[in-house]
């Protein structure tokens, strides 16, 4: 259900009294208190350039405003907060920094996306064994890590082991990253059960022979819508990523890609850009200044979010990463299959293995560390 109403003011005010009151536990001071309340409160509108929450998601008893942010109310919230107040300096929730971990099940694919930024390592189509998996998740676990995102290959090529892992992460919450393929209502409702909170289906395209033709495959977008509908259907969030190419990015392709999610009851839309890795490495396939603009100006327009219409929330990682930090080693890693950490699905230049290494020391390492295939670095706009 979305919630698009007054309401809006009610609950985010319902919010910050919840984030003021752990904030109070660390400091019972209130004007400290409140002086690192409005920090982090800055930190959320500086990164998003002031742009408002406009809508929440509500399912299950949550208020949804982003795939990466855990729901409120919940104790995955309320650690996302705390892990907050840690990185602003106070010890007493812990120093813990992560706030997602993105989790490589395995490698296989039977797709052959243009832009997988997997096709150069994923020869061997190996997997990891699933005691190894185990026991990342155990790691990850007790670090505190609020949000974990399973990925691939497509995670549920190894559906066994999905639905197993999904289960040990308990009361962290999860999602699927996924093309939707061989998504059925029945594996939905499974993984539902299993205590998924939602899953982010690529769809890169609103017309049917793009899309397929985007993702080396003549079922690619039937099997993405049917996964949307499965996933609702289940009661599972339901999120669509968009790699928003060069050819891809013009006003009208946009508007219709909206209006298709809007039409299949989408929660979510997240907008990547292109990045130059795996099949994309050394292409040409920067947006121009000028469709990042658009972007931006379509990010911060009418066109998603709105009070009053049920479309839906949408998302422009890229955006602050260009303008902040990526987060890198600061906000989430990239766990592949055999539990070595890199700084991010675009970027395999990591080393340390998570089962070997404490997170705390991979992270300060990681953060530290430039990155070359990205676009993040080139500076903002303004
Ligand atoms: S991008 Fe994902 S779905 Fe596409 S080929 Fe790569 S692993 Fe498969
Ligand atoms: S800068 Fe590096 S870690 Fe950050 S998003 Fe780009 S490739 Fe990934």
């Amino acid at each position: 259900m979305i919630i698009n109403s007054v309401l809006i003011f009610l609950i985010k005010g319902c919010i910050r009294f919840n984030m003021l009151f752990l904030i109070l536990s660390v400091y019972p001071n209130p004007r400290k208190a409140f002086t690192v309340f409005q920090q982090i409160i800055s930190l959320r509108q500086s990164g998003a350039r002031n742009r408002k929450v406009k809508k929440f998601i509500r399912q299950g008893g949550k208020f949804h405003q982003a795939i990466n942010l855990p729901g409120w109310p919940s104790s995955q919230f309320n650690r996302f907060i705390k892990n907050e107040i840690g990185r602003l300096g106070n010890s007493a929730y812990g120093t813990n920094r992560l706030q997602t971990v993105f989790f490589e099940t395995t490698r296989l694919c039977r797709f052959n996306c243009k832009h997988c930024s997997i096709a150069h390592i994923n020869a061997d189509k190996s997997n990891g064994t699933m005691v190894m998996h185990e026991d990342v998740i155990t790691k990850i676990k007790d670090a505190g890590i609020p949000h974990i995102q399973f990925t691939g290959g497509e995670p549920l090529e190894d559906f066994d082991n999905l639905v197993k892992l999904i289960k040990l992460t308990g009361k962290m919450e999860s999602w699927v990253l996924s093309s939707g393929y061989e998504l059925s209502e029945e594996r939905a409702r499974i993984i539902k059960k299993s205590g998924l909170t939602g899953v982010n289906i690529s769809l890169d395209h609103w017309d049917e022979q793009e899309h397929n033709k985007f993702r080396g495959s003549k079922e690619a977008y039937s099997w993405a819508r049917k996964a949307i509908l499965n996933c609702k259907q289940a009661g599972l969030l339901v999120s669509v990523s968009l790699c928003a190419t060069k050819e891809f990015t013009t006003k009208e392709n946009l508007r219709k890609f909206v209006k298709l999610s809007q039409e299949w009851g989408v929660h979510f839309i997240r907008v990547l850009e292109p990045k130059q890795a795996g099949n994309f490495a050394n292409r040409n396939i920067r947006l121009s200044a000028k469709q990042r603009l658009l972007l931006e100006e379509f990010y911060f327009s009418d066109e998603c979010d709105k009070r009053d219409k049920l479309t839906p929330i949408l998302m422009y990682p890229d955006l602050l990463n260009r303008e902040k930090c990526c987060g890198k080693g600061e906000r989430y890693i990239y766990v592949d299959i055999d539990g070595v950490v890199h700084p991010c699905p675009f970027c395999f230049t990591g080393t340390s293995n998570i089962l070997e290494v404490d997170i705390e020391s991979i992270c300060t390492k990681l953060s530290k560390e430039d990155c070359i295939n990205c676009n993040v670095y080139e500076g903002s706009l303004n």
